[in-house]
């Protein structure tokens, strides 16, 4: 395939984490406009149907919804359980749902490195275990996950956030290992700054909101449309031989001091 044929999603089927708002909110409509069939997910049900039926309004496309927490190992069974009711496997998976607690590490709490742990890394462990099965008897799919800048930056009183997001990097490349030879490819996003409900009181706080800008070489904060390109890419067949990778998509934050 090649053109722009490669980057159209239309007949595929993708399940966002995390996409009843923000980022995945995003991203799960850029993957509807390109074509796809989208299964948008929270733990609200009320906000995750409205978000669903919002995108089929937009798009012409099918947008289901789902609830389920994705740090309950149970509960994503079921969830996946019902998504595979709606959708199959999906063809696209797409590890988005997180959560930023903020404190110095002599504070930090049992409480909020269970919570960081559970629901940025070992959640990602179990949607991309069972989905992959399905995708591997298939012999087609694509992982992505939504790592962070902080993978590789740190900064004050964000240790174990940065551990999850850090962990995700090598995580995406020990699925690659095990999944390409199934024709399935797994990669990252690792965003910059985006004004959302996770940032709120970063964005709020004018001193660090010009910071960002300020250490941002495109000097602004992103949009979360800056990441759709990025993932109707790398989940497309224009990224079939693209695997393992994390891309930055942070206005250049990453590439200077
Ligand atoms: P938001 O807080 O705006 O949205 C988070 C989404 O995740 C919501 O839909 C929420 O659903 C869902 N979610 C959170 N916890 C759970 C859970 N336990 N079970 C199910 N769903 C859950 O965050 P963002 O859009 O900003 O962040 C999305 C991703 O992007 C995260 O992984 C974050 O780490 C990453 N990221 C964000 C950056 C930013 O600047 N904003 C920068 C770099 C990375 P509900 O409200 O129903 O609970």
């Amino acid at each position: 395939m090649t053109g722009l044929a490669a980057f159209d999603l239309t007949g595929r089927t993708a399940l966002v984490t995390g996409s009843s708002q923000g980022i995945g909110r995003t991203l799960v409509e850029g993957l509807a406009v390109a074509g796809a069939t989208v299964v948008v997910h929270g733990r609200d049900a009320v906000k995750a149907a409205g978000a669903a039926s919002e995108i089929s309004a937009a798009t012409g496309r099918v947008a289901h919804s789902v609830v389920f927490d994705v740090t309950d190992a149970a509960a994503v069974d079921e969830g996946l359980s019902e998504v595979e009711r709606l959708i199959g496997t999906p063809d696209i998976l797409v590890n988005n749902a997180g959560v930023q607690r903020r404190a110095p590490i002599a504070e930090f709490s049992d409480a909020d490195w269970d919570v960081l742990v559970q629901t940025n890394l070992s959640s990602v462990f179990h949607l991309s275990r069972r989905v992959s099965a399905g995708m591997i008897a298939r012999g087609s799919g694509k992982i992505i996950q939504i790592g962070s800048v902080q993978s590789q930056l740190a900064r004050p009183s964000i240790a174990a956030y940065s551990a999850t997001k850090g962990a995700i990097v090598m995580f995406t490349k020990g699925l690659c290992a095990d999944l390409a030879p199934h024709g399935i490819q797994a990669n990252a996003i690792a965003p910059g700054y985006f004004a959302t409900e996770l940032t709120r009181a970063l964005v709020e706080d004018e001193t660090f909101s010009a910071w960002v800008r300020g250490r941002t070489p495109a000097g602004r904060w992103g949009d979360t449309k800056d990441l759709v390109g990025a993932l109707v890419f790398l989940a497309s067949a224009a990224s079939d031989f693209v695997n393992g990778q994390t891309l930055f998509v942070d206005g250049g934050m990453t590439a200077v001091v």
